[in-house]
């Protein structure tokens, strides 16, 4: 794992150019406001752009670092995944990264206790490793993952299966070529 820059060390970095993150973890808006509206806070207060640097990498480090860790853990599980080592993506001692993709945010969907605590990681209101410390949520989560499998509204991995994505495929390319929903200009 790399080591943030410190801001301050060529230009002050910030935002995405500081700490990249996944679009598809959606943290990158919400660290996008919260550095922003900061470091103008900072230098309003500051008037010096050294001093406010630092105080901005003194209030706002840890947590870049941590999402970033968090992104990253996908990625490496990922990997692992791809590399055809087994992991249950049901059991977050497995892959904490891939049990909540797959698992805690699809039930965020059906329970508010767990959209709120998925709103307040994606939104910065909590640190990023909150969500997965809270075991009775997880668990809740996987009662609510195994009852959208039971009434068949989830394929049992939480993953669609290999031939419905290649109906899913088939289906949008004929869409493409005769789409149904368009009419005819003549
Ligand atoms: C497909 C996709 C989906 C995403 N979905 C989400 C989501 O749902 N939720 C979420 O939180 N985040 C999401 N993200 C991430 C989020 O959009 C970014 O993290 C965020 O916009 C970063 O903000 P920023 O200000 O750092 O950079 P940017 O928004 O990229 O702004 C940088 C600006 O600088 C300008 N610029 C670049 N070089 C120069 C130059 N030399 N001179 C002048 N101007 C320059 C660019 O044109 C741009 O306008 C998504 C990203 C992608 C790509």
């Amino acid at each position: 794992m790399r080591d943030l820059p410190p801001p301050h060390a060529r230009n002050l970095e910030q935002r995405d150019a500081w700490i990249h993150t996944n679009g598809t973890f959606a943290f990158g808006a919400s660290l996008a406001l919260i550095h922003g509206f900061s470091l103008a806070a900072l230098l309003d207060d500051y008037g010096d752009t050294v001093a406010a640097s630092e105080a901005f990498e003194a209030a706002h480090a840890a947590d870049a670092q941590q999402r970033w860790i968090s992104v990253t853990a996908e990625d490496r599980d990922r990997a692992r995944w791809w590399s055809a080592e087994t992991i249950d993506t049901l059991d977050p001692a497995s892959s904490m990264p891939l049990f909540l993709r797959f698992v805690v945010y699809p039930a965020a969907t059906r329970d508010p206790a767990i959209c709120r605590q998925v709103a307040r990681r994606i939104d910065a209101l909590d640190p990023v490793d909150a969500l997965e410390g809270d075991t009775i949520l997880l668990e809740r989560a996987r009662r609510i993952h195994h009852m959208l499998v039971a009434s068949g509204q989830l394929p049992p991995s939480g993953l669609p299966e290999r031939a419905e994505l290649f109906a899913a495929i088939a289906a949008a390319e004929a869409e493409d070529r005769h789409p149904t929903g368009s009419r005819s200009t003549r």
